[in-house]
C-alpha cells in the first residue's frame, strides 16, 4: 500500500486556520485594529459596510511596510514580531503569530495599500482568496490601509451563519471598546455605513472611558491605583449604585491587551461584595501591568485568554486595591452615614435625577396583616390540632424515632405556618381553600386525577406575556401619568436601543416625552407598573436585547413583551394570599399557551393519582 499522508496545499491551511482567527467581520476588525497599533500607528480609523460583511478596512498613519514585506506579510507564519520562541515571553506587540493576514485573505478580497515614510512610493496588492491578483507601485499616504471585502465569499456556510447586521454591528463596537480603551493615547475614528459612530481623539484613560461610555459615566468612576512588585493596577471601577444588569463594562487589560478571566473578575466582585444587588455586576476599566515574563498569552489564537504565573497572588492584590478605593472615596459602608444612607437607596432609583421626588408605595404593606395573622395563625392550629393527636398517637413510646419520621409532616405544618406569615390580606375563604402555597414557589391545587403544581413566576410570566402582546399588537394600552417626569441616564448605546423599541413601548403604555443621547424621559407608564419598577424594567429590557442576540428573525414585540413579562412577574419566595392563587391559576388557564413560560418552559407539571401510588407500593 502507498504511504497516505500528505501535506495540506498552503490555501487549505490558510483556511482551515481562519475558522480559529476569524469568526465574523468583528474578528478582522480586532486583527485589523491590532497590527495598525503594532505599527506604532497615532491615528486610526475604522470603516465598516453593512456590518462588515461588505468591508472592514482600516486605515493607520504607522510604520507602513516596504514592498517585499507588503507581499511576505500574508504569508503563513510571517511575522516581524518575533524571531525566536524566547521572544514569546517579552512580548510587547499583539500580534506575534503571523496569522491574520494569511487567514483573512484566504477568505475575504483583500486590498492592501502600503508606505514607509522613507520611500517615496509605495505599493498596493490586492488577493483573493490567498490568490495574489496584483502587486503594483502605488501612490499612497505613510501608512498602511487594509480593506476586507466579501467576508466568507468562498465559505458560503461561514457567510450563512453570520447573524444580523445589528449583531454583527454589536461585536464589532465591542471589539472596537476594547482596542480604544486600551491605547487612549491614540486617536480612532469609527464610520458605519457613511455615518460616524465614535470620534476619539488622544486624550487620557478617564475621558476615553467617558467618550465611549457616555458623559454621565463620569461621575460613577471610582480610581484604582495600585502598584506592586508583582503587579501594577490603574484604572476605575464604577461606584455601586451604577452597577449593571449586563457584563458590558467589565474591560480588564493586561499589559494593553483585552482579556477575560472569570477569576480575576472574581476578585473585583469579591471586592464589592455586599454592595451589589442579586444579579447586577460591577462596572470596571482596569489596566494590569505584569512582567511579560510572567504571562502565557499564547493559549488561544485571539489571544483573549492568558495564563498567570501566579493568579492566586494578583486576585488578592486586585481585590484589596479595589477595596480599598471603595472604602476610600466613602463607597463601602464604612463610617460615613451620608453615604451610607445613600447607598441604602433603593436601587430603582439609582439613575433617578436629584430633582424629581416621588412618593415610594410600599406594594405589600397590608395594615390588616397583624391582625390576620393572628386569625389564621389560630385558624391553622385549631386544623391542625386533631390530625397531629391521633398521629402522634402512633409513635406513642418512640420518642426519639417517633420524631423522626414526623418530619415530612412538621415540614409540611412549617409551610402552612410561614404562609400565614403573608403580608397579602388573607381572608376567611382560606378555610375552603382548593389551592395551596409550596415553599413560596409552587401553587398546588387538585385535579380530579391527581394534582397540579404551578410554578407561579412562570405562569405569571406568561399570563403578562400574553397580555402585554395582545396590547403592543392592538395598539392600545392605558397608560398612567406620572406626577413628576422621570428622567433615566443610559449610555448611547442604551438610548438606542431604547429608541428602536420606542413605539412597542409606547404601545404598552409607556409614555416619553425626551430621548436624547443619555438621557430618557417618561411621563407615563403602562397602568399598574409601578414607578419605582420602571428603571428595572428598561435596564432588563435593554440587557435581553444585548444577550439575547436578536437575529433575522427577532421580533422586538416579542422581545419586548418577554422582557417585561419577566421584569413584573411575582417572583419565587413571594407569599401570596388565597385569592392571589386562585386568579393566577384563573388567568394561566385562560391564556393561548397556559403550559410553557415565554421562554418555552414547563409552566405546570400533574401528578396523576396512579403515580402517587405507584410512590407507596
Ligand atoms: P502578526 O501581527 O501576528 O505579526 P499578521 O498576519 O497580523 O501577523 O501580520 C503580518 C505582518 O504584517 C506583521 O508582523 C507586520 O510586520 C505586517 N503588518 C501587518 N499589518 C501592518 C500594518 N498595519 N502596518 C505595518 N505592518 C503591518
Ligand atoms: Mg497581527
Amino acid at each position: 500500500m502507498t504511504d497516505i499522508i500528505q501535506l495540506l496545499p498552503d490555501h487549505v491551511a490558510n483556511q482551515i486556520a481562519a475558522g480559529e482567527v476569524v469568526q465574523r467581520p468583528a474578528s478582522v476588525v480586532k486583527e485589523l485594529l491590532e497590527n495598525a497599533i503594532d505599527a506604532s500607528a497615532t491615528e486610526v480609523k475604522l470603516i465598516i459596510k453593512d456590518a462588515g460583511k461588505t468591508l472592514v478596512q482600516v486605515i493607520d498613519n504607522g510604520k507602513g511596510m516596504s514592498f517585499t514585506d507588503a507581499r511576505l506579510s500574508f504569508e503563513r507564519h510571517a511575522t516581524s514580531k518575533i524571531k525566536s520562541a524566547e521572544d514569546l515571553f517579552q512580548l510587547n506587540t499583539k500580534g506575534f503569530r503571523g496569522e491574520a493576514l494569511a487567514s483573512i485573505a484566504a477568505i475575504a478580497h483583500v486590498e492592501l495599500k502600503t508606505k514607509r515614510s522613507e520611500d517615496e512610493l509605495g505599493t498596493a496588492i490586492e488577493i483573493e482568496g490567498s490568490k495574489v491578483k496584483s502587486q503594483e507601485v502605488s501612490v499612497t499616504p505613510t501608512g498602511t490601509s487594509v480593506a476586507v471585502k466579501n467576508l466568507f465569499f468562498n465559505i458560503p456556510a461561514r457567510r450563512n451563519f453570520l447573524k444580523s447586521d445589528t449583531v454583527e454591528l454589536r461585536h464589532i463596537t465591542d471589539e472596537f471598546h476594547r482596542v480604544a480603551l486600551a491605547h487612549p493615547n491614540i486617536a480612532f475614528a469609527f464610520y458605519h455605513n457613511g455615518s460616524e459612530l465614535f470620534h476619539l481623539p488622544s486624550e487620557n484613560y478617564r475621558q476615553r472611558v467617558v467618550h465611549i461610555f457616555g458623559n454621565k459615566t463620569n461621575e460613577k468612576l471610582v480610581p484604582v491605583e495600585e502598584e506592586t512588585e508583582v503587579l501594577k493596577i490603574s484604572g476605575f471601577v464604577g461606584k455601586p449604585e451604577y452597577s449593571k444588569k449586563t457584563r458590558s463594562e467589565q474591560f480588564f487589560f493586561v499589559n494593553q491587551r483585552f482579556i477575560k478571566s472569570p477569576y480575576l473578575n472574581h476578585a473585583i466582585s469579591a471586592a464589592f461584595e455586599g454592595l451589589l444587588k442579586d444579579g447586577y455586576h460591577p462596572s470596571y476599566f482596569l489596566n494590569l501591568t505584569v512582567d511579560p515574563k510572567t504571562i502565557d498569552i499564547n493559549i488561544h489564537p485571539t489571544k483573549t485568554e492568558i495564563k498567570f504565573d501566579d493568579e492566586h497572588t494578583l486576585y488578592a492584590i486586585l481585590r484589596s486595591a479595589v477595596k480599598h478605593s471603595l472604602g476610600q472615596f466613602n463607597i463601602a459602608p464604612v463610617l460615613d452615614f451620608e453615604h451610607q444612607s445613600q447607598l441604602n437607596t433603593p436601587y430603582s432609583y439609582k439613575n433617578k435625577s436629584a430633582a424629581s421626588p416621588s412618593i415610594e408605595v410600599d406594594r405589600s404593606f397590608n395594615p390588616f396583616a397583624d391582625d390576620n395573622k393572628a386569625k389564621h395563625t389560630s385558624q391553622y392550629t385549631s386544623f391542625k390540632k386533631a390530625p397531629m393527636a391521633s398521629w402522634e398517637s402512633l409513635y406513642v413510646g418512640l420518642e426519639s424515632k417517633g420524631n423522626n419520621s414526623e418530619n415530612d409532616f412538621s415540614e409540611v405544618t412549617f409551610e402552612s405556618d410561614s404562609k400565614t406569615e403573608s403580608l397579602f390580606g388573607n381572608t376567611s375563604v382560606e378555610t375552603s381553600k382548593t389551592t395551596f402555597q409550596l415553599q413560596q414557589k409552587y401553587i398546588i391545587s387538585t385535579l380530579k386525577s391527581g394534582m397540579l403544581i404551578i410554578d407561579q413566576n412562570r405562569a405569571h410570566q406568561r399570563v403578562l406575556y400574553e397580555n402585554f402582546l395582545k396590547h403592543i399588537t392592538i395598539k392600545e394600552a392605558t397608560s398612567q401619568q406620572l406626577l413628576f417626569p422621570l428622567q433615566l441616564h443610559f449610555t448611547p448605546n442604551e438610548t438606542q436601543i431604547i429608541s428602536n423599541l420606542k413605539t412597542d413601548l409606547e404601545h404598552t403604555g409607556f409614555v416619553f416625552s425626551k430621548v436624547s443621547d443619555e438621557d430618557i424621559t417618561i411621563t407615563g407608564v403602562p397602568v399598574g407598573v409601578p414607578e419605582s419598577e420602571v428603571s428595572i424594567i428598561l435596564e432588563q429590557l435593554i440587557s435581553d436585547v444585548e444577550t439575547d442576540v436578536p437575529d433575522a428573525n427577532f421580533s422586538a414585540t416579542d422581545l419586548l413583551a418577554k422582557s417585561m413579562a419577566k421584569s413584573l412577574a411575582i417572583k419565587n419566595g413571594q407569599a401570596l394570599s388565597h385569592t392571589e392563587q386562585e386568579h393566577l391559576v384563573n388567568s394561566l388557564f385562560a391564556c393561548k399557551e397556559p403550559n410553557v413560560s415565554p421562554t418555552n418552559r414547563p409552566t405546570f407539571i400533574t401528578l396523576g393519582v396512579d403515580d402517587i401510588e405507584k410512590k407507596f407500593m
